[in-house]
């Protein structure tokens, strides 16, 4: 996004947008995840308390209350930690360090609905489905550096 709006007017505008109050924590959430998405939550803490007193819980309370408006997404890559980012619209997918649980976007290769386009063989038992999830696993390049192949 390059915008040359003020700081702190695009996520209140998305908040307004959702008929959401426009808080100090809200936005700070917000601009957290702007500045470097897939933050686990307490890199968001730290990120939203250098900018004034807010409690732990208070960010768990917006970081869920934002994703249950649409406003975040959260990933939770199998057995790590549960990342969140803005949520863009996009589905984008995301590629996973094994190593150091690294978490980089990976765009879609068809489009708006990714993989979504299955062919008419696929069973989808019915289910109306909206979103697809990819997760790739791997190691990044600083892991692959210092990861022994394995035996
Ligand atoms: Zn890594
Ligand atoms: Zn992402």
């Amino acid at each position: 996004m390059s915008s040359a709006t003020a700081p702190g007017e695009e996520p209140a505008r998305s908040l307004r947008e959702r008929g959401l109050r426009v808080t100090r924590p809200r936005i700070a959430v917000l601009e957290a995840l702007h500045a470097e998405p897939h933050l686990r939550a307490e890199q968001v803490i730290s990120a939203v308390r250098a900018d004034g007193e807010v409690s732990g819980q208070a960010v768990y309370d917006v970081l869920n209350m934002l994703s249950a408006h649409g406003l975040v997404r959260r990933i939770q890559p199998r057995g790590s930690v549960a990342r969140y980012e803005l949520e863009t619209g996009d589905n984008h997918h995301h590629v996973v360090c094994r190593g150091c649980g690294r978490v980089s976007d990976v765009e879609c290769a068809t489009g708006e609905a990714p993989c979504l386009d299955l062919p008419e063989t696929t069973s989808l038992h019915g289910f109306s489905v909206d979103e697809a999830e990819v997760t790739w696993w791997g190691h990044c390049p600083a892991c692959s550096r210092t990861t022994p192949a394995p035996a």
